[in-house]
């Protein structure tokens, strides 16, 4: 699969007529797609591995989108093969009192993987460029300097910041991959409609999740630049088709064994020391009666 045509290059204006959410490339159905998506999570399992052992890297994989795109479901598919030692998901919700009282990016920052880890954020600080901008009165009972809130300029800023972040991960083998899945505003009413004729599925509904949607093009305004300004060659955001979820699946978990390859990871290789006490150890072991 071509995954380039999912990147947003850096620098250019995205326009997200561009990318039709039901795009399914060359798979005409489902069960093609679910076999090439499991022969991903067994690569993505041994890359994996390199990951943790090699102790170098760490990869931070963010998720975002409107309610009901399926970030979950491709979490729990992309992620089920993996080692859960060396995965970690956190979901970033409204923030407490305790996040309200310290800079946006505090909270993710204390979520960050350690090196050899896979860290997954299912929303994240860019919340704050997109639901927060999206509804300006979250910033306004926020306890940040009145020039600062009052800035039309406040935007660009947070732009600028994320961007100094991503790539202070990245410069420190922290990489980031961030995709938003793009689901139409028909098939999200599909689906909030199932959860509602689901019995099963109505705790996951919420009445919120509606009156959010009445903002849907504000949101995708805010998405947009948000991610038209954050795409670089390092950090790059993918824009991934969600109306058919195994697409969205596939698609993620392609983009992810691609860029983990990318890593040219290796095991670490034995010093004389070690290669010496691994010989001794067979000795004994073979000795023993
Ligand atoms: P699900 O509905 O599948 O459980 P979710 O991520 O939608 O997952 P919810 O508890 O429904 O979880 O919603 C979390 C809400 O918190 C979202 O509406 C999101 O926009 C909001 N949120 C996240 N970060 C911030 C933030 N920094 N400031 C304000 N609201 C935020
Ligand atoms: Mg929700």
């Amino acid at each position: 699969m071509k995954i380039e045509k999912f990147q947003v290059p850096e620098g250019k204006e995205l326009n997200l007529a561009d990318h039709p959410t039901d795009f399914t490339g060359d798979y005409s159905g489902k069960e093609e797609a679910v076999k090439d998506l499991k022969a991903n999570i067994e690569k993505l399992s041994e890359l994996q591995s390199v990951l943790y052992a090699e102790d170098v890297h760490s990869i931070l994989i963010i998720f975002q989108a409107m309610d009901a795109a399926g970030k979950d479901g491709a979490i729990k598919h992309v992620m089920s093969g993996l080692n859960p030692q060396g995965t970690q998901v956190f979901s970033f919700k409204q923030p407490s009192r305790e996040e309200l009282d310290h800079g946006y990016l505090w909270r993710c920052s204390k979520a960050l993987p350690e090196r050899g880890r896979i860290g997954i954020f299912n929303r994240s600080y860019y919340e704050d460029v997109l639901v927060v901008r999206v509804h300006p009165q979250i910033l306004q009972i926020q306890q940040l300097p009145d020039e600062i809130k009052n800035d039309p300029n406040i935007w660009q800023q947070r732009f600028q910041q994320i961007k100094n972040f991503e790539q202070y991960l990245s410069e420190n083998g922290i990489h980031v991959l961030k995709f938003f899945l793009n689901v139409s505003k028909e098939e999200q009413k599909a689906r909030f409609l199932s959860r509602i004729n689901t019995p099963d599925k109505n705790w996951k509904f919420s009445s919120s999740d509606v009156r959010e949607r009445g903002f849907w093009d504000d949101y995708m305004h805010a998405y947009r630049e948000a991610i038209s300004a954050t795409s670089t060659a390092d950090s790059p955001w993918f824009i991934i088709p969600a109306d058919k979820k195994w697409f969205s699946r596939l698609a993620v978990s392609e983009i992810i064994v691609q860029k983990m390859s990318e890593l040219n990871m290796r095991y670490p290789e034995l010093n004389e020391i070690h290669r010496q006490d691994l010989a001794d150890a067979k000795k004994l072991l073979e000795s023993e009666e």
